[in-house]
């Protein structure tokens, strides 16, 4: 699989992955990481990349001129229209079907921007996808570049080292991991659960399932609604809503104990 990045600052984007799994990948030929320097692509003297926003307005946009020029060299190179991601806060939120989708694909390129942005016509001309990191804006496209690079790497063939376990993670399935331990068996006063120690392999898949199911019905209520659970796993799920129900009623009615003998005292 074939990453390139069209970005300002291409340091950043090699310095930021050429470490650890995805470092060793690229040695192992598993994968290719280029960062396209936008600003070779200027055509004057300063290499300057951005101007003034039509209208007025804060801060600069950077040209369509030196994005397509990059584009369009890389284009040339590959001899496709490769698919081109917009790293934007306004795209779809990336998540990890996103990365499952992305990683049949032989070369993608993402486009990061910075300043407020990029000139909207060359957007149009070129991308084909516009993906965000989530609800929140940054001041430029390469850490999203990084981050969704990183996540769909893990998902190519041979680059973790056990191919299952890209399988059954969090959001696999729609249910988050159970919970992880390793050596020492205690670890001040806390000793690992003794379902783990046992050896017994369908004791420890069962006790992981309801671990994953507790803590997404815990702390990702939202994504159980499409989860893969079997009959059993459903009725455990259905006890788990009744006790955390109960829970939060007796709270309740322990609140309102306390708030009317405050208004007592
Ligand atoms: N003015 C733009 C707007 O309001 O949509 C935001 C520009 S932002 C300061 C500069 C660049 O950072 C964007 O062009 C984009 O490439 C990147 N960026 C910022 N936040 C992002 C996010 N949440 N996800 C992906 N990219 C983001």
């Amino acid at each position: 699989m074939n990453f390139h990045v069209l970005t300002l600052f291409p340091e950043m984007v090699m310095n930021g992955l050429s470490t650890s799994i995805i470092g060793r990948a690229m040695n192992a030929g598993l994968l290719s990481i280029e960062a396209i320097d936008i600003r070779d692509y200027a055509e004057n003297k300063h290499n300057r990349v951005d101007d003034y926003p039509y209208g007025g307005g804060a801060g600069m946009v950077m040209q369509p001129g030196p994005v397509y020029r990059a584009w369009k060299d890389l284009a040339d190179r590959l001899e496709k229209k490769p698919r081109v991601i917009y790293m934007t806060p306004q795209g779809r939120t990336f998540n990890q079907q996103i990365a499952e989708e992305l990683a049949q694909e032989e070369d993608l390129v993402f486009l990061c921007g910075h300043y407020e942005g990029i000139d909207e016509r060359v957007l149009e001309m070129i991308v084909t996808d516009q993906l965000s990191a989530g609800d929140y804006v940054l001041t430029g496209g390469e850490l999203p570049a990084m981050m969704m690079i990183d996540c769909i790497s893990r998902l190519v063939p041979g680059v973790l080292n056990n191919d299952v376990s890209a399988e059954f993670e969090t959001f696999h399935d729609n249910l988050l991991e159970y919970p992880q331990y390793t050596r020492p068996e205690e670890f001040m006063g806390k000793t690992v659960p003794e379902v783990l120690r046992s050896g017994h392999h369908a004791n420890i898949e069962k006790w992981r399932r309801e671990k994953s199911i507790e803590r997404t019905l815990k702390w990702r209520p939202d994504l159980l609604e499409g989860a893969n659970l079997s009959k059993k796993e459903k009725k455990y799920l259905e006890q788990l809503r009744r006790a955390k129900e109960i829970e939060e009623i007796s709270a309740e009615t322990e609140n309102g104990n306390s708030e009317s003998l405050l208004c007592k005292g």
